[in-house]
């Protein structure tokens, strides 16, 4: 996927972007010395050891380890793919992605094609909802739902005639077959996924129609049936409804997740147009993320019936690494036998809204639902619910949030010492003594490496010692090579771009430690210090190849430019 945005673009975007201004936009940041810190999204802390250091346009958390540039901060903060992260970091600084037409042109064909052949296909489930006499059946569904013209409308409700190949006349059926909309037989050849039911499109946050779901108007079975897994469709990244909430309201105030695609058209259709379906899936913590980004408070209301209660508890489950501060999430439970369609049709909105007004805090309904079956009143009890909560609550991102979880937990349980993070807090000691050791004994080329990462214009130094590298057979020294290409390839490289050669390689995690290494020096000390690294470097590999050499005499001989090599390193010695 990397390919498909031009390298160039990836640097510019680097240079442009402040890492700064795009962490705290996501992460209030506090300024200390020559950087800014906050307590790490990545792990659970008390004190901040998440800093971001504006000169070296980088990010690093001293607790866990977490760093890189802007592109990792958003891929792992707001759990992006690489393209979503470029994609929302050039949203970031006002320019468009382009892309490169010669890299995977089939995929991108095959996703330009899918997005036309959705959006035809649409229109004809529309035409033939309103004009094809067979719809009748159809349209009495819709009016018995309560539904008007203009809500169908507005969702594009069509319908999928009864046949085979209504849609087969009017495609490729290839194209079909990648669109979701068409199953390929044995005998070659495909037919209508969708036949005789009523069909919603599923729109991503741009308005394309990715998908279809489709439910009978029969007792036929599946009652409902959702489009496949496609190019351009991936259930667990879109929700139903969004698309139209959006286009209605930017901001919503909050966003009430239902089950289905005809309570969220029903609930539109009585006035409350804030609510979006997960599309036959468990809610994850993407969609989540997703909603999160356009409203602070999310409502789940699942049915009363077994299967809604789970669902519900998933929900939650996926949920706790998404509560930073700031954002909420409510369990609306409805009673069994009930869904969000009836209740709204029953009681009205004002009725339901206030439903919504009284739902459960996440904190009341996760301890509640946690404590079940479990006796307060005994050690034991008490014992199980710290257990069975603690690996829910190490999840929430630090905050004010997650103080009030574990005051709570110690009110339930009457353990007023409990402290569940203590257990990070201590990892977090352990590393910083073994950080603070490692530092007096950095090997050569790993000083080498960090220093040349971290300032790359130190190049000049490395080129005027005239290495010959054939002698420095070492670990390490392949990728010191590497990176001295790219920085002669482009001499004015800074580091967060040179880090974009390695992203997603085995190399990826070795530059990322060796970028962060601290020198605590500045200035001439730190040109020193490199040629100090590389005259010890190059020392480092003569010895060895020195030790080789003899210990090869002794086993087996040496051959005749072997000997002279040797002798010659002996005489060099003095
Ligand atoms: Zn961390």
């Amino acid at each position: 996927m990397a390919g498909m945005i031009p390298r160039p673009f990836i640097d510019d975007l680097l240079v442009r972007v402040d890492i700064v201004d795009l962490i705290d936009s996501h992460l209030p940041l506090k300024k200390s010395g020559n950087s800014y810190t906050a307590r790490c999204p990545f792990h659970t802390e008390k004190t901040p050891s998440f800093a971001v250091t504006r000169s070296k346009q980088l990010y690093h958390c001293f607790g866990c380890g977490a760093g890189g540039n802007a592109i990792s901060f958003l891929m792992d903060f707001s759990h992006l793919s690489f393209v979503e992260a470029i994609e929302d970091l050039a949203s970031f600084v006002g320019v468009e992605v382009p892309r490169e037409s010669s890299t995977t042109p089939f995929k991108k064909k095959t996703a330009s094609t899918s997005f036309k052949v959705l959006e035809q296909a649409a229109s004809f489930y529309v035409e033939q909802l309103r004009n094809n006499s067979e719809a009748k059946i159809a349209v009495d569904y819709l009016k018995n739902r309560g539904l008007s013209g203009e809500i169908a409308q507005e969702f594009h409700i069509g319908f999928a005639p009864d046949s085979w190949d209504s849609l087969n006349k009017q495609f490729k059926t290839q194209e079909l077959i990648d669109a979701g909309l068409a199953i390929a037989k044995d005998t070659g050849g495909a037919y209508d996924r969708f036949r005789g039911r009523v069909v919603f499109p599923i729109r991503d946050r741009r308005g394309r129609v990715v998908g279809f779901g489709g439910r009978v108007l029969d007792d036929s079975l599946p009652k409902y049936l959702n489009s496949p897994e496609t190019d351009v469709f991936h259930k667990g990244k879109e929700v139903y409804g969004l698309y139209e909430l959006l286009s209605r309201n930017a901001k919503p105030n909050r966003i009430l997740v239902v089950e289905g695609y005809m309570d969220v058209i029903a609930l539109a259709q009585f006035g409350l147009d804030y609510s979006v379906a997960a599309l036959g899936t468990a809610t994850s913590k993407e969609h989540l993320e997703l909603l999160f980004r356009f409203s602070s408070e999310i409502v789940l209301c699942f049915d009363g019936d077994k299967a809604g209660q789970e669902a519900s508890w998933r929900a939650v489950g996926a949920a706790f690494p998404c509560l930073r501060d700031g954002r909420q999430i409510k369990i609306m439970q409805l009673p069994l036998g009930i869904d969000p369609d009836n209740l709204i049709r029953e009681k009205g909105l004002a009725y339901f809204e206030q439903q919504i007004d009284e739902s459960q805090a996440l904190s009341d309904y996760f301890f509640e639902r946690l404590s079940q079956g479990l006796n307060l009143s005994d050690i034991e009890g008490r014992a199980s619910l710290i257990n069975k909560a603690k690996s829910y609550l190490e999840k929430l991102p630090n905050g004010i949030f997650q103080d009030l979880m574990q005051n709570k937990l110690k009110a339930l349980t009457k353990v007023e010492s409990l402290d569940i993070f203590k257990q990070q807090t201590n990892t977090k000691n352990t590393n910083k003594h073994t950080r603070e050791q490692a530092d007096s004994k950095l090997s050569p080329i790993r000083s080498t490496l960090s220093l040349l990462l971290q300032n790359p214009e130190l190049i000049e130094i490395l080129e005027n010692k005239n290495i010959n590298w054939a002698l420095i057979n070492l670990p390490g020294v392949d990728l010191l090579k590497e990176i001295v290409e790219i920085i002669i390839s482009a001499p004015t490289i800074k580091l967060p771009c040179l880090l974009e050669h390695f992203r997603g390689t085995d190399k990826e995690k070795y530059i990322k430690i060796m970028m962060n290494h601290e020198f605590y020096i500045s200035g001439s000390e730190i040109k020193e210090e490199f040629s100090g690294a590389i005259d010890r470097l190059i020392s480092q590999g003569y010895e060895h190849r020195l030790d080789q050499l003899i210990a090869q005499e002794r086993e087996s001989g040496l051959d005749a430019l072997q000997q002279k090599e040797l002798l010659t390193m002996l005489a060099d010695r003095k």
